[in-house]
């Protein structure tokens, strides 16, 4: 195949990013914007020895699985890769990935494999209800999953061609700002809030952040609701020590509905991470509170916490399933962010250890176990990598029954593996956002001594291609 050569093909697959892969003459095309089940015609904007990449010219004959994208900035956003596919066939492909990362990266025997159907969502379920007055097919075979759904969002700022200050997204892989009136994703009350800081940034001639200049002030807008609560928390992120006028902002947003805190975050570095180190409060409270089951939580702008709630619920019920507690248990909870699962485990725990690396998020976990009565908790800031085996130096032959890792995506690092495996818990529980470290892991810890007993997905993130995947394992005797 040779660039812009034109090509029909049927999507067979597709890939881990949701891009479609088709095949002409055993050639294989990646091509954006199509569904598995596709027949279209493509036009090749890049070719390789043995692969390239299409671009979608036509959908000749559409796939039973396509449905129409509710947002109107799916494609060129890049955020919800599989919002053109029906809900069942993006949990189907979920895992599948889940399941090919287990064979091929793990090395384990299809046959032999315990993996459980994916935990998907139900009509109705989402967080923050479906579009105003609007059916998105709910309940139909063709339904194209929830959205509402996330209780964090996160909006870039910066100017129009035009020179108007707009808010919206970054197009796929790119830092061009595509403006949109909200995430179809988020909370519909996002948009008051937006707008509200949009206007005063008018009103007192203030710049939102260039980021390619490096200057200009206002850089995100994020924004965390509370499901239960309703509690609403905006922390701006500024390029510079602090906002002019900010308290007439600050008494603006804490007049809407649900608002309990406003505060700035100080981010001057050439970065594309959104929040840096500081935090500057301007009004009310430094977090909002929101539950999970019977517990509540304190949660900071820095910290992190599910941002699916429906789904998070779900998880770890299923966590603590597998932890099967009988209320004497030692427990190691590594990567425990605010504390989120190791207060869950304290309930039926006889003492929970937790560490984490966000200092706000263990002054959250202290606090948290605090406010729910739980006084069988300890927390450590520091590398889980770290920490775990210097505590093990200095408790030689200190063990474990029961261990929970949910590492961020990079998967645990191996210095942690094997203090793990030397303090021998009876069983593990691994939570993990990214299936292809979580293989890479579990080969390691069912070479050294453990068993795979579950493997069970929960779609925290419809519309997206990543799945989250919660695994038991248990020690081997001998
Ligand atoms: N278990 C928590 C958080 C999981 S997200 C929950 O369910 O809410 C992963 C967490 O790991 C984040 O809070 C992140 O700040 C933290 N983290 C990242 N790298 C780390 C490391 N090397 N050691 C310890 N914690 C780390």
């Amino acid at each position: 195949m040779e660039k812009n050569q034109i090509f029909e093909t049927v999507i067979e697959d597709m890939s881990e990013n949701g891009e479609g892969i088709g095949k002409v003459d055993g050639y294989t095309l990646f091509i954006k914007d199509t569904v598995i089940g596709d027949r279209v015609q493509g036009k090749v904007i890049k070719a390789k020895k043995s692969y390239g990449f299409g671009r979608l010219l036509k959908v000749l004959e559409p796939s039973p699985w396509r449905v129409e994208p509710a947002c109107p900035s799916a494609s060129p956003c890049g955020g919800c890769q599989l919002q053109a596919m029906s809900y069942g066939r993006q949990l189907q492909f979920k895992e599948d990935k889940v399941r090919g990362h287990l064979i091929r990266i793990g090395g384990f025997p299809e046959q032999q494999l315990p993996m459980e159907p994916i935990i998907g969502m139900e009509p109705g379920e989402e967080a923050f209800g479906s579009r105003a007055g609007e059916s998105l097919g709910r309940g139909e075979a063709g339904w194209p999953g929830p959205f509402h759904y996330r209780n964090k969002s996160q909006y870039p700022f910066g100017r129009s061609r035009d020179g108007r200050i707009i808010y919206g997204f970054y197009a796929g892989r790119t830092h061009s700002i595509i403006e949109a009136e909200e995430c179809l994703l988020g909370a519909p009350a996002d948009r008051k809030i937006l707008e509200t800081v949009r206007e005063f940034m008018e009103e007192f001639a203030l710049e939102p952040y260039d980021e390619e200049a490096h200057r200009g002030l206002l850089r995100h807008v994020l924004i965390r609701n509370g499901y239960h609560t309703g509690e609403i928390l905006v922390c701006l992120v500024i390029n510079g020590k602090s906002l002019p006028h900010g308290s007439i902002l600050a008494e603006r947003l804490m007049r809407i509905p649900g608002m309990v805190s406003v505060s700035l975050n100080i981010n001057r570095e050439r970065t594309n991470v959104i929040l840096g180190k500081d935090m500057v409060y301007l009004a009310g409270r430094s977090y909002i509170e929101d539950r999970i089951g019977p517990l509540r939580y304190r949660i900071s702008p820095q910290s992190f916490f599910q941002v699916n709630p429906v789904q998070t619920e779900k998880l770890y019920g299923k966590a603590l399933e597998f932890a099967g507690l009988t209320g004497r248990e030692t427990v190691w909870d590594l990567y425990c962010g605010i504390g989120t699962i190791s207060l869950f485990l304290a309930q039926r725990a006889g003492k929970v250890y937790g560490v984490e690396i966000v200092p706000a998020a263990i002054e959250n976990a202290v606090e948290n176990a605090r406010i729910n009565g739980i006084s069988n908790t300890e927390f450590f800031t520091g590398r889980a990598e770290e920490v775990l085996p210097r505590w093990y130096e200095a408790h030689p032959g200190g063990k474990a029954d029961v261990m929970v890792v949910d590492p961020p995506r990079k998967g645990c690092g191996q210095a942690l593996l094997e203090t793990m495996v030397k303090m021998e818990p009876v069983r593990i529980v691994y939570v993990s956002c990214d299936s292809a470290t979580l293989a890479r892991d579990l080969k390691y810890l069912c070479g050294n001594g453990y068993r795979l007993e579950k493997v069970q997905p929960v779609d925290m993130f419809p519309q997206g291609v990543h799945v989250e995947t919660v695994v038991k394992l248990s020690r081997q005797e001998g």
